[in-house]
């Protein structure tokens, strides 16, 4: 029989949290939902092991921080400001665990895991632990946002381990998903190992970097795994998700099979997708246009993936961050229109984005007629992304602009991934992330499809709820 729990939020706000929690030292494991429950984004979860607390991820909720800046300029937002907005995690629901952390966690770069790290690390004692290209990513943000945090920002390799404190060891175990040096989080306890799987997708051909480490899973799911923490985002699609590989040959259909002699080509995606971009600069390079990235993000993510040695984009293309300087670029652009090869961030149709300013004409260059554009992305399904998306494409299509649209595969794993990885790691409780009750309430389906090989009890969790496992 399987176990479906939902729970009551337990807080500082509650009358008896007092009496019920703050006054008893935590023994055993107590996870706590801090953000990423409720919502899709502002990621954190933190996990008490008799006292000592990890805290991984701490993410900002996107479509709300981006209202409040844009690519050239950062608002200087107190805390109070960004929780009251729903930007960063309510860190007012561990507040009884402030000064026990021992460590802040970012699993990946991706700003709904990190981005949040400016602005309330500083608000506990612990380290920030990450891999290498997570680390010059935080930093180059930090340093770029003019911030400071008061905590060492440490690096741990994928696959190898780091002890936190007597009580904690935590692994980090190599996962693919849609940004270079994603991890699986593992921490390891007397009362067993909490998994933290959020994000990720299987992709057996990855187009850079390694495939998840499939053979550690599988030694830890035989050794036992007391809890798993899974990105539950795409449970409801009855799919396998497909490799980045599929997303490269989208690429090359569209880029390199479509006549696009005497027009300009312009590309948008996600800034931190390397992986994406090595495959645009690859076509780019077959097409003999010379490759240009535009903007502050695009940037800031290939510069940590140079200094980290993933890869090595700045040798064959042009990387230009500040405003001034692309208009001068693309003054020459739009003279030469089939010599180049465009790359900026706006796929979501932000406002304020390179590419909605190149529409506005903000930029000595116009979208002409016959001009390709490319999404190599979907469209967030949020009501702002989906609005302004739709504005942007009704722009281009006055303009004339051939549109290319969901060239994409999704970093997320779908429900046959969900399966594997819950066959392979065997836990006894399961809390699904990355998104509110809907989002994630298929996997109770999946869960009970798999009665015969799976004994997990399944907690579904909503932000400032505590359910205790060990
Ligand atoms: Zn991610």
């Amino acid at each position: 029989m399987i176990l479906i729990r939902y729970y009551q939020v337990i807080s500082s706000k509650n009358p008896n949290f007092k009496n019920t929690l703050r006054s008893k030292l935590v023994m055993g494991i107590e996870i706590c939902a801090v953000g990423g429950f409720s919502e899709v984004g502002k990621n954190c979860l933190a996990v008490n092991v008799d006292g000592d607390v990890v805290i991984i991820d701490m993410g900002l909720q996107m479509d709300k921080y981006i209202e409040y800046t844009d690519e050239e300029n950062v608002f200087d937002f107190s805390v109070k400001k960004l929780t009251s907005i729903g930007a960063i995690p309510d860190i007012k629901n561990i507040s009884d665990w402030q000064n026990k952390v021992v460590a802040i966690i970012p699993s990946h770069a991706h700003l709904d895991h990190m981005g949040a790290i400016p602005f309330l690390a500083s608000s506990f004692p612990g380290i920030v632990l990450c891999t290498p290209f997570t680390k010059a990513v935080l930093e180059a943000i930090i340093h770029d946002d003019k911030r400071h945090i008061r905590n060492q920002i440490k690096s741990l390799l994928p696959n190898s381990s780091y002890k936190l404190s007597d009580k904690i060891t935590v692994e980090f175990v190599y996962m693919t998903h849609s940004t270079p040096q994603t991890v699986t989080v593992v921490l390891h306890t007397k009362y067993g190992a909490v998994v933290y799987t959020n994000d990720f997708k299987l992709d057996s051909k990855p187009t850079l970097g390694q495939k998840a480490n499939i053979k550690r899973l599988t030694e830890l799911g035989k050794q036992g795994v007391l809890c798993v923490v899974l990105d539950c985002l795409y449970c409801k699609e009855a799919k396998k998700c497909p490799s980045e590989n599929v997303a490269k040959e989208m690429l090359r259909e569209v880029l390199l099979d479509v006549d696009a002699s005497g027009k300009a080509i312009i590309v948008t995606t996600f800034s931190s997708h390397l992986a994406r971009l090595k495959s645009i600069i690859e076509c780019g390079k077959k097409l003999k246009r010379k490759v240009i990235f535009l903007g502050r993000s695009l940037s800031k993510y290939v510069y940590a993936g140079e200094q980290v040695g993933i890869i090595q984009f700045s040798h064959g293309v042009k990387i230009i961050k500040f405003k001034d300087k692309m208009a001068k670029v693309l003054k020459q652009v739009d003279q030469n229109r089939d010599q180049y090869l465009i790359v900026c961030t706006g796929h979501q149709g932000e406002p304020k984005s390179v590419l909605s300013k190149i529409i506005s004409k903000d930029f000595p260059f116009t979208v002409r007629q016959g001009d390709h554009i490319i999404f190599s992305c979907t469209t967030i399904p949020a009501e702002v992304n989906i609005r302004n998306r739709e504005v942007m494409e009704e722009k281009l299509r006055a303009l004339g602009a051939r549109i290319f649209k969901d060239i994409h595969v999704s970093g997320h794993g779908a429900r046959e991934d969900h399966r594997e990885l819950l066959r392979i790691l065997q836990p006894r409780h399961l809390i699904p992330g990355h998104g509110h009750q809907q989002i994630v309430a298929p996997i109770a389906e999946l869960v009970a499809e798999m009665k015969q090989e799976l004994d997990a009890d399944l907690h579904f969790m909503k932000n400032g709820q505590r359910i205790r496992i060990g």
